[in-house]
């Protein structure tokens, strides 16, 4: 059983990730540059545990484990020349203002990560609001993209509007933008919850609703409480009129690192990585839609995954959907590993 408090605060596009809340809050300037809060406690047990083990299973279970721990720690070397070092941070990066440690595949497992379970195995979506055509298409590609990254079933829920008029205290016009944020409380709390499913590992909303935590945060892009399992993410800063492969390789990137989060996977310092955090949406821009080396190993580890087959994979859904040049990498990717 994981129980740990984890706390995750943003700042712009990303989220920091640590094990006690209480630790980051006086960290948490109360400005409009800082965008996400997520209060999480107590957390989703981990791991499966077989009833009906032998003695001699769980031997081989260990052994097998063992021999999957060594293959994944091999494969970090071959796909290592895909990625770049982290490079120096610029004035106004994340790491320019954030002093984090990374995280090591070695050190993941040590940490005792949130895995999905037998009975709590799928990622369920909700695409929350009313949405245009071209974000209900990038909605879908993202959530498709998650479910190759993390080899999780997603099950999409029927979208649902959110009824207005909504209490004063859940709703607002931003005094900047003068467009009208939403509460994220209201969502986690009264919609999402009561819509959680048994077997979900995460209930998340996509929403092109402009966001905001409590009155004296200007907005965000997102809150997730892991306790509860449930989340949403906003669409609402990601467009800033981008073209529709820019828009989309944001929103792959938004929801797979939150995603990275809610399996306890902390912000990568050692390459330029999916799970690095960023401060704002150019440094998102330059950030790959994968995972370096030590964090791939993370994630096959928790979906089991064999790594190859899944380039395999990735590659065939970002070639579907006009993501080529990632296709391409994929599938050298795939190649490098099975080849040496
Ligand atoms: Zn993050
Ligand atoms: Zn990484």
């Amino acid at each position: 059983m994981w129980t740990s408090g984890v706390g995750l605060y943003e700042k712009s596009m990303a989220f920091v990730i640590v094990t006690k809340p209480r630790h980051l809050v006086p960290h948490v300037r109360r400005t409009a540059a800082f965008i996400a809060l997520l209060a999480l406690s107590a957390l989703l047990p981990a791991g499966c545990s077989r009833s009906g083990d032998t003695p001699a299973s769980n031997m081989s279970a260990a052994r097998e484990a063992k021999k999957e721990r060594k293959e994944l720690r091999d494969n970090i070397k071959k796909i290592e020349p895909f990625f770049k070092p982290m490079a120096k941070p610029a004035a106004y990066d994340w790491l320019a203002s954030h002093n984090e440690p990374g995280q090591t595949f070695d050190e993941y497992l040590d940490a005792d990560p949130v895995k999905p379970t037998r009975e709590r195995d799928a990622i369920y979506i909700l695409p929350l609001g009313t949405f245009t055509p071209q974000q209900t298409k990038i909605v879908a590609i993202a959530s498709g993209y998650i479910e190759a990254f993390y080899g999780l079933a997603i099950k999409m829920l029927p979208a649902r509007p959110i009824k207005r008029p909504l209490r004063i205290k859940d709703s607002r016009r931003n005094t900047y933008t003068k467009v009208e944020q939403v509460r994220t409380g209201y969502i986690l709390d009264e919609l999402l919850k009561p819509l959680l499913p048994a077997d979900a590992a995460a209930l998340i909303a996509f929403t092109p609703e402009d966001l905001f935590p409590d009155p004296s945060m200007a907005y965000v892009f997102g809150q997730a409480s892991l306790e509860n399992r449930v989340g949403v993410w906003s669409l609402a800063r990601l467009d800033d009129n981008a073209d529709f492969d820019t828009f989309l390789r944001r929103t792959i990137k938004i929801g797979a690192h939150e995603t990275g989060h809610m399996f306890s996977m902390r912000h990568c310092t050692k390459y330029e990585c999916l799970m690095s955090g960023t401060n704002h949406l150019g440094e998102t821009d330059r950030r790959p839609i994968d995972a370096c080396p030590e964090c791939t190993a993370k994630i096959c580890w928790i979906s089991n995954a064999d790594q190859a087959s899944r380039y395999k994979t990735l590659a065939m859904f970002c070639r579907k959907n006009g993501l080529v040049k990632e296709a391409d990498e994929f599938d050298r990717k795939s190649v490098a590993i099975s080849n040496s």
